[in-house]
């Protein structure tokens, strides 16, 4: 057997440490804009970031957090959250951001699954942490990102120490070389709702996450470069900001943090003053900005594209952004166990030559993969189906930035090398996803998930209530809302207002059902199994009371 020969390049682990590294040597002056909690506005560069990146994770060593452990995130969109992206993965800890909309049992539980040594928190979520503290073991201290004079002050004593971030990097001089690791080391941890049972985290590596950065800048994916200015709308604590925090630094484009105000107003005035000219967020929220447009008549005048995504864009407002406004729209699919990018609606030159409504049939769709993402639908026989835009089924996909297994889990959810996405779609011989349904339990209301089993459990503990099955209704605002559809107990009655009621207190506000439909029976399957899909076609026109009185949007059609 002959030994492979080897090439003779240097042995450069591709860590996280290097995008910020990069960023502040070569792109050092560049601004990064926030919003803060305080208020005001907040302008600093590349080079100042990386400074505080390193005194916090001098803080966070002298506060002996060992490399492996992980750091919990309670924060919005902002430059502290950025800095405590590197200053925590750039030392080999890892960087757990947590999605503070959920129901603080869930947050608890999620910070005790990921062990988190300590978490880190705008004082908006002081709250928050009053309620959490006493629930979580393993945490050694609370740090709030603010300065002393800003400490919150906590209803309870917390069991362990409140510390303010900003004396804690203040004791730290910021002269530290980040250290090798492994790029197969752990640099993130995501947790995404579970399907059935607790959520699950996605755990990423330093290679996986910039892999991930370089195939989102690239021209036919996000397209991200150093004459953007980009805002991302899309959380930090939702799949690392769908990986601007990271293709940012690593084009070098300026960044602007909206901060906790994600109204169409507040939004619209960041852009317009910061010369926004790339933005990325879910419908939801781009619904917002065109309803502001509209109302206060005005017009963006630096921003050039958007990235869609986290549910389906409707057709009706990538027309309106393109027709209306001049604005690019991307539309584009993934999920938190892809870190997350797997497709983008970007046409190739042959298909750019197509009738402009043919090109827009196929920008509406998911699009097509990037590089480092492969993907097949499968029939329920586990056989390939063809890409003929009609054959739908389950969506599989694999690559170098897609999960092997989930954190703190054994098995693999894997079959055959690839992962089910949960997700039922059709292909098209353009290579383009359109995804067409879902078949996890699970509803997505504005970009967040809700759990329909967690919800169906609540129900069920009614004692009127003899089976419960959550769907998902479409909503004009939020895409999806939660419908309960019940069967009562022979010989018992519940009314829908009681039936409500009844949640209160027990999962977070948005989880809520919007509506109670009462039906004799249930569809089942043969092995006696909830038929959601035939449920779902069922109440294909119910129309939510939610979703009437929507306020004059952009377009009505709940799509
Ligand atoms: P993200 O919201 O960033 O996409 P999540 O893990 O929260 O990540 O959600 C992923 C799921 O959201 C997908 O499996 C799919 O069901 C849905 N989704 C994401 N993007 C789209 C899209 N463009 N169109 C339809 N569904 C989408």
């Amino acid at each position: 057997m002959t030994t492979p020969l080897l090439g003779q390049m240097m042995d450069v682990p591709l860590t996280v440490s290097s995008l910020i590294a990069h960023a502040a040597r070569h792109f050092g002056a560049t601004e990064i804009v926030s919003r803060r909690i305080e208020g005001d506005i907040h302008r600093y560069t590349y080079r100042d970031c990386e400074k505080r990146a390193k005194q916090l994770a001098q803080a966070l060593i002298a506060l002996g957090v060992a490399p492996g452990e992980r750091i919990g995130t309670l924060a919005w969109n902002g430059y502290r959250h950025l800095e405590a992206y590197y200053g925590v993965a750039g030392f080999g800890a890892v960087c757990h951001t947590i999605n503070p909309r959920l129901f603080p049992d869930q947050i608890a539980w999620i910070i005790n699954d990921a062990q988190d040594r300590y978490v880190l928190f705008d004082t908006t979520f002081a709250p928050l942490v009053d309620i959490l503290a006493p629930q979580c073991p393993h945490v050694r201290g609370w740090i709030a990102l603010t300065d002393e004079a800003h400490l919150p002050k906590m209803q309870t004593a917390l069991p362990v120490p409140l510390l303010s971030y900003e004396t804690l990097i203040a004791a730290q001089d910021g002269a530290f070389d980040w250290p090798r690791i492994e790029e197969s080391q752990a640099s993130y941890l995501c947790y995404t709702s579970g399907t059935t049972g607790n959520p699950k985290g996605a755990l990423y590596s330093h290679r996986s996450t910039v892999l991930h950065a370089f195939g989102a800048s690239l021209p036919d994916a996000m397209s991200l470069s150093a004459r953007d200015s980009v805002l991302p709308v899309v959380p930090m604590f939702h799949v690392n900001a769908w990986g601007i925090p990271h293709a940012a630094p690593l084009t070098g484009a300026k960044i602007v943090f909206p901060g906790k105000d994600l109204d169409g107003k507040s939004l619209y005035e960041l852009m317009e003053a910061e010369g926004v000219t790339y933005s990325a967020g879910v419908p939801t929220v781009w619904l917002g900005l065109l309803c502001h447009l509209k109302d206060a008549k005005v017009r963006f005048t630096t921003l050039k594209r958007t990235v869609i995504g986290g549910s389906a864009c409707p057709p009706a407002m990538l027309r309106v952004f393109e027709d209306e406004y001049g604005i690019e729209v991307i539309h584009a699919w993934g999920m938190t166990e892809m870190s997350p990018l797997g497709t983008l609606a970007k046409l190739t030159w042959e298909q750019s030559q197509r009738p402009p409504e043919e090109q827009r049939r196929l920008r509406e769709k998911q699009g097509h993969v990037m590089f480092g993402v492969d993907m097949k639908i499968v029939g329920a026989d586990g056989k390939d189906l063809p890409w003929d835009g009609v054959a739908f089924g389950d969506l599989h996909v694999r690559g170098p930035w897609v999960i092997q297994r989930y954190f703190q889990k054994e098995e693999s959810p894997l079959i055959d090398g690839w992962f089910p996405t949960g997700d039922v779609a059709t292909i098209d011989p353009d290579g383009f996803l359109h995804i067409t349904d879902r078949s996890k339990d699970v509803i997505k209301s504005g970009g967040e998930w809700i759990s329909s089993i967690d919800v169906e459990n609540v129900a069920i503990a009614h004692p009127a209530v003899a089976e419960a099955a959550c769907i998902a209704c479409a909503h004009p605002k939020w895409t999806e809302r939660p419908l309960l559809v019940i069967v009562k107990r022979p010989g018992m009655d519940v009314t829908r207002e009681e039936l409500l009621a009844f949640y209160e207190g027990k999962v977070a506000k948005w989880w809520i059902p919007d509506d109670v439909a009462f039906v004799d029976e249930l569809p089942h399957t043969a092995t006696g199994k909830l038929q959601k899909l035939k449920l779902r076609e069922q109440f294909r026109t119910h129309i939510l009371p939610t979703a009437v009185d929507v306020p004059d949007c952009p377009f009505p059609e709940p799509s």
